[in-house]
């Protein structure tokens, strides 16, 4: 029987409705348990005019992939969905009480956290307003529609290399890597190796040039033309949820992810976290499978209790 009582208890409250979230979400409606969605719509790639690499949606539009998953999801009738954002989380001995930004107010025996992450892109004049167009992140997602021609990538942190390194199997890479970024010499040789040309000179801006192209402007006033520029960036998760929880972190290459066991449980009981909030591996795929699994593991918590 669901532990389900007052119209505002749920068993599960899933907070974040993309990819991880829905993807919980459903496990949970399937399991015909009352699970409540909440959602503050701004998915890390709202930025981007098409998603990539997801299994029978390549090429989408990001918002209609997850527009499907939701419509899909809220057929379940245990299902409720909510445009908001949750602002407060209590831990309770009777469970999660959660605040939302509307003033609603929702409790529940479980929760998920599927708050994605935020993206915090370098301060180049003209990188920010490319973010998910010729500014990417990932090879994988975006890779294959910029190929064959010049690629930039932009040192920010050491896994910079490792991505010039990767690109390099799209496109002819110019690693801008200026005197803050030390590259040692083996660093070098494999860069050489794999025929990615260093340019030691601070990029000073992005600008567009003639059909589709993007200029980088460095320092000393030359100009580099290539047809997208890939920056490894640092992230922060979207939500304080799970630092107000007392949820354990750990250190992701890129920034902090919510430390999860492979149940997707957190350290603290009865919190699950899925896909980019509590993975340093991200994508839309994963972040699903991640939340597959929470969605999965939160009813099982509920049913076979400990
Ligand atoms: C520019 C760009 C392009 C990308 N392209 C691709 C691609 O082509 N293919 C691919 O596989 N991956 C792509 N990715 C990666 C992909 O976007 C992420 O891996 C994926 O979105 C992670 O899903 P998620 O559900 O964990 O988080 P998100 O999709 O980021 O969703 C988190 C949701 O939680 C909500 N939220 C956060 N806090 C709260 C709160 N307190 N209350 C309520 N709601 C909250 C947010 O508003 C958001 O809607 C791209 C990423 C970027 C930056």
């Amino acid at each position: 029987m669901s532990v389900a009582a007052a119209p505002n208890r749920h068993d599960v409250i899933v907070v974040g409705g993309s990819f991880a979230g829905l993807s919980a979400a459903m496990q949970i409606a399937r399991a015909r348990r009352r699970v409540l969605v909440v959602d503050a719509g701004r998915p890390r790639n709202r930025f981007a005019a098409h998603s990539h690499g997801f299994l029978g949606q390549d090429g989408r539009i990001p918002q209609a992939i997850t527009r499907i998953g939701r419509e899909q999801l809220l057929a379940y009738p245990t299902v409720t969905f909510e445009h908001d954002e949750v602002v407060a989380a209590q831990s309770t001995d009777a469970g999660f009480f959660l605040t939302l930004a509307s003033g609603a107010r929702a409790h529940a025996a479980r929760l998920v956290l599927a708050t994605g992450v935020e993206d915090d892109l370098p301060t180049i004049p003209g990188l920010g307003e490319r973010w998910g167009r010729t500014v990417l992140h990932c090879p994988y997602c975006h890779g294959y529609e910029v190929a064959g021609s010049t690629l930039g990538v932009l040192a920010t942190m050491p896994g910079s290399v490792h991505q010039a390194l990767l690109v390099a199997d799209w496109g002819e890479v110019v690693l801008f890597a200026d005197a803050s970024f030390a590259l040692d010499d083996a660093q070098r040789s494999a860069l050489a190796t794999r025929g990615v040309r260093i340019e030691a000179v601070p990029v000073l801006a992005m600008t567009t040039a003639v059909d589709g192209y993007e200029t980088i402007v460095l320092a000393d006033g030359r100009e580099v033309t290539l047809s997208a520029l890939f920056v490894a960036t640092r992230t922060r998760p979207s939500s304080a949820l799970a630092e107000l929880l007392g949820c354990a972190f750990d250190d992701g290459p890129q920034g902090p992810v919510i430390r999860v066991d492979a149940k997707q449980a957190t350290t603290v009981a009865g919190v699950f976290a899925a896909g980019d909030a509590a993975s340093a591996m991200s994508n839309a795929t994963l972040a699903s499978a991640g939340g597959v699994l929470a969605g999965v593991f939160a009813h099982q918590s509920l049913a076979i209790p400990v």
